[in-house]
């Protein structure tokens, strides 16, 4: 949901999306919070979600590949306040083609004082304030 300001933000609901270069450090990450993550509801975009089921075990809703909609689902979840927090290992070193529906998903997220995190180190302070 989207958070209020000033107030520490109750997270149940999470979107795990990785570009590609980033996949394995999520599946990693995510392995590694396996636990945690398990309490809570989890999208993923299609590919990264699909890793993630498949190498986790984790149950994990699979929307669109994002270049195909997958971000711009997640993006419409935030607007709805249907997600509380976005973990997004971007690529900071690839050209990507569909670059618009990645900044559209950063931009609602940052809109919409949405918790996010695009790489590890914030990701895990985050997870690490639910344990
Ligand atoms: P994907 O999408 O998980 O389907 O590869 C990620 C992305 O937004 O690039």
């Amino acid at each position: 949901m989207t958070q209020p300001k000033n107030s520490f933000p109750n997270i149940k609901t999470m979107a795990l999306v990785a570009h590609d270069q980033k996949k394995d450090a999520l599946v990693e990450w995510v392995q590694a919070h396996k636990s945690m993550l398990s309490t809570l509801t989890l999208y993923g975009t299609g590919t990264t979600g699909g890793r993630i089921a498949n190498e986790t075990g984790l149950n994990i809703e699979c929307l669109k590949s994002g270049p195909l909609g997958g971000d711009a689902q997640i993006g419409a979840m935030i607007a709805e306040n249907k997600l509380d927090a976005l973990i997004f290992f971007t690529d900071p070193l690839s050209a990507l083609p569909h670059d618009v529906d990645v900044k559209s998903l950063l931009r609602l997220a940052t809109l919409y004082n949405t918790v996010l995190a695009i790489n590890e180190a914030s990701a895990s302070l985050i997870v690490s304030s639910l344990e």
